[in-house]
């Protein structure tokens, strides 16, 4: 039997991109299941993250059009990745795949054709990765690639060029559900999930209306996330690090006897002030790594819920929670 998928999209403040793109959606699915690849339970699942515009409403009206369209309003403004996690975990009991997707425009919905034949295939995870960056402006495809690289180097597995568009069956969701962290890097969680899976390259194009909500600063900040959630070799760095700036201290103060008892000593302010001045910066830098870690550990075990749901459209009501 075709499988029922859910495709789960994510929106903040998107009331000027969700009416051209919700059709869209709506098509892929009729599409999908006109060639027998889904069920006709299948269903587009917004959810939305605690937009400030008119996004919840567009969203009712859509599935109050049509009963392929699905709504769950997390209660305030959480963030993409818990979002998407609020939507996947909703649904891992109603269908059999899911696939997340943003929804600007920006992903090629066409690449979904591909994943469901790659499920068919017997994948249970399938990655989006992005073909080419040609649409992206020089900064974006320059911190985004410093971003893979920075993260590969620093012990986090992700898989290149690969966002949060995604196929991922119910089994693999159940499997993701038992992570319990709070700090979520969806990214980062899924390989670990592992089962078999592969990646489907697709074109980026730019956003087809509204501004993008990631900036540098929210981009950053789902750097050290990702980092500091997936790896602890940046504590491994401080320590090696450490270890060497003792050596040469250690050499210093042995440099520093011989001169004196030579009696070559001269008064060193200077160089104290250097050595002080070097010393309290790298210390509070390594304190700010171990702070960062400690404030982690804080968070994690708080077990705040990861997500709240606030409103559910009419077809989302029975959900369970996760
Ligand atoms: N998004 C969200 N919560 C946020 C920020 C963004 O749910 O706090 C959604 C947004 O509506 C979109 C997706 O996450 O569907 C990706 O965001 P955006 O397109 O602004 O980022 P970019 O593609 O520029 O990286
Ligand atoms: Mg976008």
């Amino acid at each position: 039997m075709a499988p029922v998928l859910y495709i789960i999209i994510p929106c903040y403040n998107e009331e000027a991109v969700l009416p051209q793109t919700a059709p869209m959606f709506l098509d892929k699915i009729r599409d999908l299941a006109g060639k027998g690849k889904i069920a006709e339970a299948s269903r587009i699942l917004f959810v939305n993250d605690g937009s400030r515009d008119r996004t919840w409403q567009i969203i009712e009206d859509l599935a109050a059009q049509d009963e392929h369209f699905l709504g769950i309003a997390q209660s305030r403004n959480r963030g993409h990745q818990n979002a998407v996690l609020a939507g996947l975990m909703e649904s891992m009991d109603r269908c059999d795949i899911t696939i997340s997707i943003d929804c600007d425009g920006q992903d090629d919905i066409n690449a979904m054709d591909q994943m469901v034949d790659a499920y068919l295939d017997g994948c249970e995870i399938v990655y989006g990765v992005r073909a080419a960056r040609d649409t992206d402006t020089f900064f974006k495809r320059f911190t985004a690639q410093t971003f893979y690289k920075l993260l590969n180097r620093m012990g986090a597995e992700v898989v290149y060029n690969h966002a949060d568009y995604r196929l991922m069956s119910s089994r693999a969701l159940h499997e993701l559900a038992k992570f319990k962290e709070v700090n979520l890097y969806l990214r980062g969680m899924v390989p670990l999930v592992g089962f078999k899976s592969t990646t489907v390259a697709y074109d980026r194009r730019e956003r087809l209306a509204g501004e993008s909500h990631y900036p540098l600063s929210k981009m950053i900040t789902l750097a050290v996330d990702g980092i500091t959630s997936l790896s602890v070799k940046p504590i491994r760095i401080i320590t090696v690090t450490g270890l060497l700036i003792s050596l040469v201290s250690f050499i210093g103060i042995i440099w520093a006897l011989v001169a004196a008892l030579s009696g070559h000593s001269v008064p060193g302010w200077a160089s104290l002030a250097c050595i002080v001045c070097f010393m309290g910066g790298i210390q509070s830098m390594f304190m700010g790594v171990i702070g960062e870690y400690i404030g982690k550990i804080y968070m994690e075990t708080k077990e705040r819920p990861r997500y709240i749901i606030s409103e559910r459209t009419p077809g989302m009501e029975e959900a369970h929670d996760a």
